[in-house]
């Protein structure tokens, strides 16, 4: 049996559960079914007005972001589903921290509830570095099924991985 390397930290019970999905051949079918809805965000920009339509709703307060990009030399878990930066930058004669967000190319193509998890992940460093209680209060507060999409994200990554 090969090891999951995306559902690393889950219980033995639920890692059975997965490996059972796959070899019944059932996983694609699974997460179709609850997850049959794509996207359309396709370019840079328009990626920039869907995390920014998100970030006014939920944290308008927040540093502004300079950048939204769809990056495709991220790998996914190495940079814990998405990576965020602070750039500091001088405007005018004072420091404005700004704030860039990069999501991994793989979810262009990934159903829509997947791309809004990666981003209601990224927004959320805005407010909360550590991915602490702090941090996955305001993940749920903007998605209120945060964590069964976060699992079932790393079923998806599963699955891809399965198909290549
Ligand atoms: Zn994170």
């Amino acid at each position: 049996m090969r090891p999951l390397k995306y559902l690393g930290g889950y219980p033995p019970h639920v890692l059975a559960r997965v490996h059972a999905l796959i070899e019944q051949g059932r996983l694609r079918d699974v997460l179709g079914g609850r997850y049959g809805e794509l996207h359309s965000v396709r370019t840079d920009g328009q990626l920039y007005d869907y995390v920014q339509a998100l970030k006014e709703r939920h944290l308008r307060q927040s540093v502004p972001l300079a950048k939204v990009v769809y990056d495709n030399k991220l790998q996914v878990m190495k940079h814990a589903l998405g990576t965020h930066t602070s750039i500091s930058r001088v405007q005018g004669d004072r420091l404005k921290a700004s704030r860039e967000i990069r999501i991994a190319t793989v979810f262009r193509d990934s159903p829509a509830e997947f791309l809004k998890m990666i981003v209601v992940h990224e927004l959320a460093h805005l407010r909360e570095p550590e991915h602490d209680k702090a941090f996955y209060r305001l993940c749920t507060h903007m998605a209120p099924d945060y964590h069964q999409l976060e699992f079932d994200l790393r079923l998806y990554l599963t699955l891809l991985d399965l198909d290549t």
